[in-house]
């Protein structure tokens, strides 16, 4: 018997049982980072969860992750494998560049910083070792995964989706969590949805201690650090992972890539032309690059509502807010959404009450999500303005600032007193507390409406 024909006699099993209210059949489509934070946020909320994915094996694209504490302090609520903890990279300052190498910005105990102000900690992973504690802590949960299957269609009105080979599985909730290219966002609006290009694309390029022969430029891969190059329209990011064993360096470029293209194998010699007479030290490392893959980085604009009227469907992840990385707060953005779902739904006392806490989850997170997405446009202007009045201006913010405590507005997000604490101060688990306590009726199990 198939894994399909098995869940659909498991599920025509309940029928004859009693109906558990409070219980969930949730559908998880993705198993990219935010859904398998959901999958984890709502087994443990004690709901049954599936999860579908088109690729016949999880294996996250081969590079970096910065991960702030808003995300960094959900692994430890979801008691994620001590593992990961040893392959992250804990970076001690982070410093601004200007493209020549001028130091315009720099916190040192960066690390310690970050603890003693958030409670968590600011860690750089390899994104293959988080999705891999995600996973194995998923299945610990109960969470049953099917790989290759591509959703093609959904039924809104048996809450269905179809897979490509044809296999229909139904349940209570569908959470889109596939991403930028969304199919349950075109069945969403029963139309095709392709996201719009941002104007820039990234090289991603990932080079192992090893592989450095240079004793300056691999004392920098082994004590972990984060670095940014602002130039015109450019800016580029180096910090390292794996507890110093690898370096990771993202190139942020205007995007030259063929209309409906959204990756292709760029030309090292090309890359390196578009950083000829920046800072030596990144220009170095560029040369130790064999090959590297351009990524055209896309958006989205807002949706009307994550939620559908039938209150069935809800959006999660790169599929509803997707953004530009300057923030490195796409997947910290959606761990949060996948928490805050999750913890919402421990609060379900029966069925009925399913629309109110979507419109609670999309309510606490739309407009944060939305925001997120607006400060990572607003990061691109700040750090690839051309030379000239602009550009001076803001370097004068930040050389006026060297060396001291940060005041008022920062062109850095990254260590701004104004946007840094409302990044990583967020506590998804606590923010549903607060809710949940503005909404007695989940405590008390009351059908309400918003
Ligand atoms: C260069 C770059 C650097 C970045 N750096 C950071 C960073 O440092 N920190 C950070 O927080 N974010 C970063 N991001 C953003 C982050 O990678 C994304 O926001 C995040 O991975 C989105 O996760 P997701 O699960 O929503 O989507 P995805 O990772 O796209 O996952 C979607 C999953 O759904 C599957 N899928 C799609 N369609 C279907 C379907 N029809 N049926 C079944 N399965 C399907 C896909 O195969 C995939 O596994 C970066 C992004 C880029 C491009």
């Amino acid at each position: 018997m198939g894994i399909f024909n098995s869940i659909i006699s498991r599920s025509s099993d309940k029928r004859t049982m009693p109906p558990h209210e409070s219980h969930l059949d949730i559908l998880v489509v993705g198993a990219g980072l935010s859904g398998l934070a959901t999958a984890i946020s709502c087994a443990m909320s004690g709901h049954t969860v599936v999860v579908l994915e088109q690729a016949k094996e999880l294996a996250e694209v081969g590079a970096g992750l910065q991960i702030t504490p808003n995300a960094s302090r959900l692994f430890s609520h979801w008691k994620l494998p001590e593992k990961l903890w040893k392959d992250a990279a804990e970076p001690t300052s982070l410093t601004v560049h200007r493209y020549t190498g001028e130091i315009l910005a720099h916190e040192a105990s960066f690390d310690q910083n970050i603890r003693a102000k958030y409670s968590a900690p600011f860690i750089d992973l390899h994104r293959v070792d988080l999705q891999q504690a995600l996973y194995a802590r998923a299945q610990e949960l109960g969470v049953t995964f099917h790989l290759d299957e591509r959703v093609d269609s959904i039924d809104f009105d048996t809450t269905t989706v179809t897979t490509l080979k044809g296999k229909p599985l139904s349940g209570d909730l569908i959470v889109g969590a596939d991403g930028l290219w969304s199919r349950c966002r075109e069945c969403f609006y029963g139309k095709k949805d392709d996201p719009i290009p941002t104007g820039d694309l990234a090289y991603r390029i990932v080079l192992t201690a090893d592989q450095i022969s240079d004793p300056e430029l691999r004392a920098w891969v082994e004590n972990p650090t984060v670095h940014f190059w602002i130039g015109p329209g450019a800016h580029a990011v180096g910090y390292s992972l794996r507890g110093g064993k690898m370096l990771n360096i993202v190139l942020l470029v205007p995007d030259d890539l063929p209309p409906g293209v959204s990756r292709q194998a760029g030309s090292v010699e090309e890359m390196m032309r578009l950083f000829v007479g920046w800072d030596p030290i990144l220009t170095k490392f560029l040369t130790y690059v064999n090959g590297v893959d351009k990524w055209r980085l896309m958006h989205h604009s807002e949706m009307q509502s994550w939620i559908n009227d039938k209150s069935n469907l809800v959006f999660i992840g790169d599929a509803c807010h997707p953004m530009l990385p300057y923030l490195a707060q796409g997947a910290n953005s959606s761990l949060e959404d996948g928490a805050v779902l999750g913890s919402l739904l421990s609060h379900l006392k029966r069925k009925s009450d399913l629309p109110h806490i979507l419109r609670l989850y999309e309510k606490m997170r739309k407009s944060r999500g939305e925001a997120i997405v607006r400060e990572t446009f607003k990061q691109r202007n700040d750090f690839h303005m051309p030379d000239g009045p602009e550009q001076q201006k803001r370097d004068q913010v930040f050389l006026s600032q060297l060396g001291k405590d940060l005041k008022g507005a920062f062109p850095s997000r990254w260590t701004c007193p104004e946007v840094q604490p409302w990044l990583y101060g967020y506590d998804a688990i606590k923010e549903v507390e607060k809710v949940v306590g503005q909404n007695p009726e989940l405590l008390f199990g009351k059908s309400a409406r918003l």
